[in-house]
């Protein structure tokens, strides 16, 4: 099933990311494995491994998210996740 989910907000991070539709995770969407990621980081539980997230992700959209590598918009969302746990600790 495809994405429904508003993924308008992250348009311009999608559109940065690197083309890739190789590989495990692939048709899935980019968009929510951003948030999965950014989650992840900024929890820092470390309990779910990147296939579990991908595996339980809905297939993607149209839009900037369509065809980007899952697995780069679940690391950059992770980065990201663990820089704002940062900054709202300090
Ligand atoms: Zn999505």
């Amino acid at each position: 099933m495809a994405c429904k989910k508003d993924h308008s907000k992250l348009q311009e991070i999608m559109s940065a990311l690197p083309t890739d539709q190789g590989g495990v995770g692939r048709h899935k969407c980019a968009a929510c494995a951003y948030e999965a990621g950014y989650e992840d980081g900024y929890k820092l539980d470390g309990s779910l491994s990147i296939d579990d997230v991908l595996a339980n992700l809905d297939e993607s959209q149209a839009g900037a998210q369509r065809h980007k590598s899952p697995h780069a918009a679940y690391a950059l969302g992770y980065y990201h996740g663990v820089c704002q746990r940062i900054n709202d600790d300090n």
